[in-house]
């Protein structure tokens, strides 16, 4: 089975705006794919309807085989969102956002602490689970996030523009902790308008302008064609 299919995907906002004019995708398991585009392309409209957050206007689309319009729920359990905008608590502590997202995918209790743990170990953040998120700088926001995601142990991870706004450092080791996320066996799918960091992390890419797929290859075969 592959981890998304998309077939037909439209969206037309209230307005009459066409957002997505109909995108066709294919990602299979495993995966490290990245959707790249300008701004306003029609990203995370895409990324939103694959994770229930927009309704789509027409179009299927399904994750592990699982029908969006059908098997909701199995759809949620296999998909970790790692949203652009920061939409956590800001007064809870990292620990809690943490935690707390088990309660939506009936992650007992224990589990959960155990896996925040070697989360946000991993991802350097241990030492401030008792820091309410408020006080993190933008880079540790991100990976709360990243972390928050992984907690019910998705089999796709879907990250919008996850390094906007992170330094360079910082980026370079969220992309090692991505990179081997990936080969312990997630799929991953980002956005970016930026090729530097598809070159860097993806196998295959696809490029979306003005709410259509203009062009879906291996980043192999896109770098030797620059
Ligand atoms: P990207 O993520 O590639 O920057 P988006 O999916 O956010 O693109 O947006 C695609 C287009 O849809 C943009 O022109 C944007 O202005 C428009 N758009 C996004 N959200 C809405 C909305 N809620 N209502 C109307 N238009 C929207
Ligand atoms: P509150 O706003 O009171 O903290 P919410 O019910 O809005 O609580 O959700 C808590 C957090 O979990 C929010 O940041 C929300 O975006 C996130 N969240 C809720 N449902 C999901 C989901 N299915 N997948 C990913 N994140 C989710």
């Amino acid at each position: 089975t592959n981890a998304l299919e998309i077939k037909g995907l439209r969206k037309t906002y209230r307005g009459g705006f066409e957002a997505l004019k109909g995108v066709d995708l294919v990602v299979q398991e495993g995966d490290f794919y990245a959707l790249l585009g300008p701004n306003g392309a029609g990203k995370s409209t895409t990324i939103g309807i694959i994770s229930s957050l927009v309704n789509k206007t027409a179009g299927d689309v399904k994750v592990f085989g699982f029908d969006l319009d059908t098997q909701i729920n199995e759809v949620k359990q296999h998909i970790g969102l790692v949203p652009q905008e920061f939409n956590f608590n800001q007064f809870e502590t990292v620990l809690q956002i943490v935690v707390n997202q088990a309660g939506y995918y009936g992650v007992p209790r224990d589990l959960a602490k155990q896996r925040a743990e070697k989360y946000l170990n991993q991802l350097g953040l241990w030492e401030k689970r008792n820091d309410r998120a408020r006080t993190l700088s933008g880079g540790m926001k991100r990976r709360l996030m990243i972390a928050r995601a992984l907690l019910h142990e998705p089999k796709l991870l879907i990250l919008d523009e996850p390094t906007a706004g992170v330094d360079i450092e910082l980026r370079r080791s969220m992309w090692d902790f991505l990179t081997r996320i990936n080969k312990q066996g997630v799929t991953i799918i980002l956005t970016t308008h930026y090729l530097e960091e598809a070159e860097v992390l993806c196998r295959n890419i696809g490029i979306i302008d003005k709410g259509l797929i203009i062009e879906n290859t291996t980043m192999k075969r896109l770098l030797s064609q620059l």
